[in-house]
């Protein structure tokens, strides 16, 4: 702009500052929401003005602006509201050009819309409401100017276009492996790169639980009226059912959270601090929500809950009430269950057969496992560099039936199983979400249900049906990546929950025995079973 000397001309520049000059700070998401700042009114919620009384474990995270964050949450504590305001306050009051807010399902999406923002714009038509540009997508909504983006994870085509600042995971346990990635390429040219997950735990070292684990790990710190000690009631919850705890107990009377320091006060949820348990972590922020110090859940009725469960209600009680993982001792193998179901046989490089097999596909690798019937039992695992070497491997252990992951390099699987020594023999196989195994003789493919077979592969090793060649490396990895799977359960596009076997880390082998098992029953069904095949 050029200068201007004359009185006017500085009039219409002091006019053209004064434009720019920013409203009065709204501070952060909890001094907005609550109205605290300089002329500002509380934003209304469908309960009344919001407000931190009875929440008063919510002033600190609703100050906390730092960009990754990690709730690990019980139910009904007040995550989704933070995180939806957190999403406004983003929208209205900072430089950002997109906030990618994410449900497991499409049915998240329509229901958050209805239930969550429709009500929060209806009550708050000045806050909200006139920011707020009609756009007919569901998916889609323009706030301040800025795209506030929701998508369910299902369908990775949703992840891909626009760009985003800020990514909210709401019920990351339930999403699909690899949604990472996809929201984390939105945020590639973001100055901010905000991420916040939020979720009920589901499997321990799974999800939430494990982004918790990278964290500084805040938890809710109880102060004792009486003593002036701290005590955290997670530690001393005892998670295992049938054991005492004793934590919630009587005390003069009446069923009350005990201070842990002097074990003679009660406990006031209200009273409390977050205190990390990894301070020098400060690259992640974490927080532990338990309904163990809600204040609108009694201790007699945890104690209640407590008495009354069975296996069936177990995980959702330790999931949803006390807000911790958990699992049932058979969705997961322990490594030690495993190797126990060694025998003193030795992996073997050849044998007549008649043997059956399973191959995975790995990123560069080809895990194999082998098996021979009455009694059943692996008598080969191991890992291959090249294709060529499976014919070989084929003919050697005498394999008259084989499954072979069809994936990702389909050409190479199809060219090896129409080879001389496994033509006729090896099916190429593609899981599916579907109940029952469809094997296809004429073009040698088989379609199978992942959940299911892993299920029915899971009950040999977990029953001891199938016996294992003797201790040695190739069959201590076997056991690590059987280790390395477990049932839980998955949202799906409906918003129905399915259950699904999820990966914890390495698993070609565990998949190579389903495989294997799936060979197994094929041979066993056939008619062969009764050959004497020893
Ligand atoms: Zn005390």
């Amino acid at each position: 702009m050029k200068p201007r000397g004359d009185l006017f001309g500085s009039f219409i520049d002091q006019l053209a500052t004064a434009v720019k000059v920013p409203e009065v700070s709204p501070g952060n998401v909890g001094e907005w929401a609550a109205g605290t700042y300089q002329g500002g009114s509380p934003i209304v919620l469908d309960r009344g003005p919001f407000t931190f009384e009875r929440h008063e474990y919510l002033v600190e995270p609703y100050g906390d602006d730092h960009p990754c964050q990690v709730e690990r949450k019980s139910t009904q504590r007040g995550n989704s509201t933070r995180a939806m305001l957190r999403m406004f306050h983003a929208a209205r009051h900072l430089s950002m050009v997109g906030v990618l807010y994410l449900f497991p399902s499409k049915t998240g999406i329509g229901d958050f819309s209805r239930s969550r923002i429709a009500p929060l714009v209806e009550r708050n038509p000045e806050i909200i409401g006139r920011y707020l540009q009609d756009t007919d997508s569901v998916g889609l909504k323009r706030f301040n100017g800025v795209n506030l983006l929701f998508r369910g994870t299902k369908s990775e085509e949703g992840l891909r276009s626009d760009p985003a600042d800020f990514v909210i995971y709401d019920e990351f346990d339930l999403m699909a492996e690899g949604v990472e990635g996809a929201a984390q390429g939105r945020m590639e040219h973001s100055d901010f790169k905000w991420q916040h997950y939020l979720s009920n735990p589901t499997i321990p070292d799974f999800g939430i639980d494990r982004k918790f684990q990278q964290t500084d790990q805040r938890f809710w710190m109880l102060k004792c009226p009486s003593c002036g000690g701290w005590t955290c009631m997670e530690d001393w919850f005892n998670p295992s059912i049938g054991v005492d705890q004793e934590i919630i107990v009587e005390l003069r009377g009446e069923i009350v959270r005990l201070c842990m320091q002097c074990r003679n006060a009660a406990l006031d949820p209200a009273m409390g601090q977050w205190v990390a348990k990894y301070p020098g972590i400060t690259n992640m922020r974490g927080y532990a929500y338990s309904n163990l110090w809600s204040l609108f859940r009694t201790p007699e009725s945890i104690l209640e809950a407590l008495h009354k469960l069975t296996t069936r209600t177990a995980p959702p009680f330790w999931n949803y009430v006390i807000g911790s993982a958990y699992i049932e001792s058979d969705a997961r193998l322990s490594k030690e269950q495993v190797m126990a179901l060694c025998a003193g046989h030795r992996i073997v490089q050849k044998d007549r057969g008649p043997c059956w097999m399973g191959v995975d596909q790995g990123a560069r690798y080809l895990h194999v496992v082998v098996g021979k019937s009455w009694p059943d039992r692996i008598v080969y695992v191991g890992v291959l560099r090249e294709w060529e070497e499976l014919p070989k491997l084929a003919r050697a252990l005498g394999i008259h039936c084989a499954v072979i992951d069809a994936m990702p390099e389909t050409r190479a699987a199809k060219k090896v199983s129409e080879s001389e020594e496994m033509a006729g023999k090896a099916f190429l196989n593609w899981y599916n979400t579907g109940k029952v195994i469809a094997w296809d003789e004429k073009h040698m493919k088989v379609g199978s249900p992942r959940t299911e077979t892993m299920d029915d592969s899971h009950d040999a090793l977990k029953e001891g049906s199938v016996a294992l060649p003797a201790d040695c490396e190739d069959v201590r990895e076997f056991a690590e990546h059987c280790h390395n799977v477990a049932s839980t359960w998955e949202e799906d596009d409906e918003g129905n929950r399915t259950k699904v076997w999820k990966r914890l880390g390495a698993d070609h082998f565990r998949h190579a025995f389903n495989y294997a098992w799936m060979a197994r029953n094929r041979l066993m069904g056939s008619g062969f079973g009764d050959c004497d095949l020893s």
